[in-house]
């Protein structure tokens, strides 16, 4: 069940004029394996795979917050895969309000590549995208290799939100998208007012 962007990352309005209609893309970026693909289906549809999936070509969900009485509608973005050929096409960030980076806490090189994921993103969208840098699989408390305070101080050195989640155990998922979905919110109604 997925639907054509009728505008990308913009706020409109509908006609009825029975109030203001939301639709921002959100984009899920991050090394293979980190967890961005159960992320998505945790949040999208409570679901998790023990199992990586090899999907092929871009995929979004769409999923539905109200806001101040507002439908706000977030077109999440998975690579599905792309990132593995290090071939995520500009076509994906195209539009794009808000941004997931994930690494994996249990895997550092991962944690590694959050800097180039950042430039990527910043070649390819605006500077007002919302951004989150999301530790995920912090149910992996045993085999942590990435300590909280890196990626705090990570995410304030660059200016991002940041959240420990895990797709497992459903730790902060919503959470994670929640905040990116009403800070993308705040900032097109900052425009708008
Ligand atoms: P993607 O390549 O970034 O889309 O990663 P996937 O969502 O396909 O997940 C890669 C692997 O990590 C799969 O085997 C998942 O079951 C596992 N995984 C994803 N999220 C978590 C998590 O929060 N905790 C744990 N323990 N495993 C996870
Ligand atoms: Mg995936």
């Amino acid at each position: 069940p997925v639907s054509t962007p009728k505008s990308e990352g913009k706020a409109m309005s509908d006609d009825e004029g029975t109030g203001e209609d939301y639709l921002f893309k959100i984009v899920i970026i991050g090394d293979s394996a980190v967890g961005k693909s159960n992320l998505l289906s945790r949040y999208a549809r409570n679901e998790f795979s023990p199992h990586s999936k090899a999907t092929i070509g871009v995929e979004f969900q769409t999923q539905t917050m109200e806001i101040n009485g507002k439908e706000v509608k977030a077109q999440i973005w998975d690579t599905a895969g792309q990132e593995r050929f290090r071939a995520v096409t500009s076509a994906y960030y195209r539009g794009a309000a808000g941004a997931l980076i994930v690494y994996d806490i249990s895997r550092r090189t991962t944690f590694d590549s959050v800097g180039r994921w950042l430039d990527e993103l910043k070649t390819h969208s605006d500077t007002t995208v919302a951004r989150i840098l999301v530790g995920n699989k912090c149910d992996l408390e045993t085999i942590r290799d990435v300590s909280v305070e890196e990626g705090k101080s990570l995410a304030e050195a660059e200016g991002l939100f940041f959240m420990e989640t895990s797709a497992l155990d459903s730790t902060n998922v919503n959470k994670a998208f929640e905040l990116v979905i009403r800070e993308i919110y705040n900032n097109v109604s900052r425009k708008v007012l």
